[in-house]
């Protein structure tokens, strides 16, 4: 995982060659976040000292390290777009060589930012939402975001930029994941990404975490063309086959991963298994 973010971008370049990736380059840009996702909040994301944000000297060897031939770029870490050179940076990527920019952002800066963005190249951004229903998010990123967030990808689709939105499998949200698929591909013409909780020890995992049995059940009773696409998720959940947003699948799939219990016997070649804190409710599942 670290090869990856922390890689130069030839490092890179070869981390995604070899896991059968498309060529990209990541430019990840460290810097104190103004939400706190309980999942999330802590001294290395909503506590980051200006002293220990990405120097901007570091940024632009990223931009001009690209190697031959590729021109996308991806933009992420905690929260890039409230880095002070953000803007800079961004302007600079053309220059650089890249022609097609992918923003993971938490989305809080779209609705003011969203059209000077796409001149400088921002094609797609890539969007957390935890819920259709503005007073769940606000409690699970810990201030008032929704309404901010949902304007942020109106401006967004205006401005011709592609958004595309995910969440993540939560006690909190699973009752509202059919509503919150439907609203992503009704209002944003795109279809939901969903990921797991993973268990970083720094929360209580078991409230938040919905058991798997749930996920399967939740998820198999969202019809389509509504159906949820995984984000690094086990192919034993059913899941909308389709390639996620390529900076998510990136940030979910370098999670930890192992096999659990339930996957003794387990066909799938291609399953990276569950992230931490996670079991099969004791219950063996296969890919389907
Ligand atoms: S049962 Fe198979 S598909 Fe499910 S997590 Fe285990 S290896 Fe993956």
């Amino acid at each position: 995982m670290h090869t990856f973010l922390r890689g130069a971008p030839d490092v890179q370049l070869a981390w995604l060659r070899e896991r059968g990736y498309p060529d990209a380059t990541l430019l990840a840009l460290h810097n104190a976040c103004a939400q706190a996702c309980f999942f999330c909040a802590g001294p290395g994301t909503t506590g980051v000292p200006d002293s220990e944000r990405t120097p901007l000297a570091a940024a632009r060897s990223q931009l001009r390290g690209r190697p031959e031939g590729v021109t996308r770029l991806l933009v992420g870490g905690n929260e890039p777009t409230l880095h002070p050179e953000f803007d800079t940076l961004l302007a600079e990527a053309g220059p650089a060589g890249f022609s097609r920019v992918e923003l993971m952002t938490n989305g809080a800066r779209l609705r003011e930012a969203a059209t000077r963005w796409a001149r400088l190249g921002v094609a797609e951004v890539v969007v957390p939402l935890y819920s259709a229903d503005a007073v769940t998010h606000d409690a699970i990123v810990g201030t008032r975001a929704w309404h901010e967030v949902a304007d942020g990808l109106d401006a967004s689709r205006a401005a011709g930029i592609s958004a595309r939105v995910h969440t993540l499998l939560l006690r909190e949200n699973l009752a509202g994941l059919a509503a919150l698929a439907d609203l992503v591909r009704a209002r944003w013409g795109s279809r939901l990404g969903v990921a797991l909780l993973r268990d970083k020890g720094s929360f209580g995992h078991g409230r938040s975490a919905p058991p798997f049995g749930e996920l399967v059940a939740a998820l198999a009773g969202i019809p389509e063309p509504s159906r949820p696409v995984g984000i690094g998720t086990p192919d034993c959940l059913p899941t909308h086959q389709e390639e996620p947003a390529l900076v998510a699948e990136l940030y979910f799939r370098t999670q930890a991963r192992r096999r659990g219990r339930g996957c003794v016997g387990c066909s799938s070649a291609t399953c990276a298994g569950l992230v931490s804190g996670y079991e099969h409710d004791g219950v063996a599942l296969s890919a389907p």
